[in-house]
């Protein structure tokens, strides 16, 4: 793991955001559980990576300085199928041009209950753990605790249990909820990765899709300096 954290670092002297084939391979060198995906950048390339898995697909457009892909119609979700993958390509390519640096082909996760989770160096403390309701409507929910890392047992429960979210989980109002402990595990986790990867100055997954069985990050990015 920490070969092929320095090889990913190294690739981006730069600095930046990585693109989001390294930042899943980088979470998961922490144990983070993302939905598998490929980067792609022809046609031909997403409709077979599409076919390596059983379930529908999603697509994303890539580029580099985009933030907020659905805004824009970057996101096409559960497509099954060849015909439906290429169809959904050549939207993306029509709608974006040459913007278009790639498209994520991402498996559809399960649904869920769909939360923020991050960590953000402060100048003056250092890594910060950040939690709350994600998914696209998270500045609506205005729901967002934060903790400092390292991140003990306790403050993961607190910072967890604190949040809106926390009722989510519970299962609100007759939907299913999530498991709470998963949650409170990938905020470890990424409090770890925060502490030991210093070069790393932000990451942020949203959403974490919680269900009764697990968590599965779909949207994230990370910045390196
Ligand atoms: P952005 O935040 O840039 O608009 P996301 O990748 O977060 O784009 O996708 C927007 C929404 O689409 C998510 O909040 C989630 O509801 C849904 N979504 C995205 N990827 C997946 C996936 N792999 N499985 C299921 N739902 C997804
Ligand atoms: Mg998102």
């Amino acid at each position: 793991a920490a070969r092929l954290i320095s090889l990913h670092l190294a690739s981006h002297p730069e600095g930046g955001w990585l693109p989001p084939d390294r930042a899943a391979d980088l979470l998961a060198c922490y144990g983070i559980t993302c939905a598998r995906m490929v980067l792609a950048t022809d046609e031909h390339t997403a409709v077979t990576a599409a076919a390596l898995w059983d379930s529908p697909v999603v697509l994303k457009a890539y580029w580099p300085e985009l933030v907020h892909k659905s805004d824009v119609g970057g996101v096409l979700l559960g497509l099954s199928g060849p015909d439906a993958v290429r169809e959904g390509w050549r939207t993306l390519e029509e709608r974006f041009g040459d913007r278009l640096a790639g498209v994520v082909v991402q498996e559809m996760a399960p649904h869920g209950v769909e939360l923020l989770a991050g960590v953000d160096s402060d100048a003056v403390f250092g890594p910060l753990v950040a939690f709350g309701i994600g998914g696209t409507d998270t500045d609506l929910a205005a729901d967002r605790g934060y903790r400092l890392a390292p991140l003990t047992a306790a403050d993961a429960e607190d910072l967890v249990g604190a949040s809106r979210a926390a009722t989510l989980l519970a299962g609100y109002r007759g939907r299913p909820g999530g498991d709470p402990a998963a949650v409170r595990d990938v905020l470890s986790r990424l409090a770890l990765l925060a502490a030991e990867q210093t070069c790393v100055t932000e990451a942020e997954i949203n959403p974490l899709i919680a269900t009764p069985d697990g968590v599965t990050a779909v949207d994230f990015r990370v910045r390196v300096e």
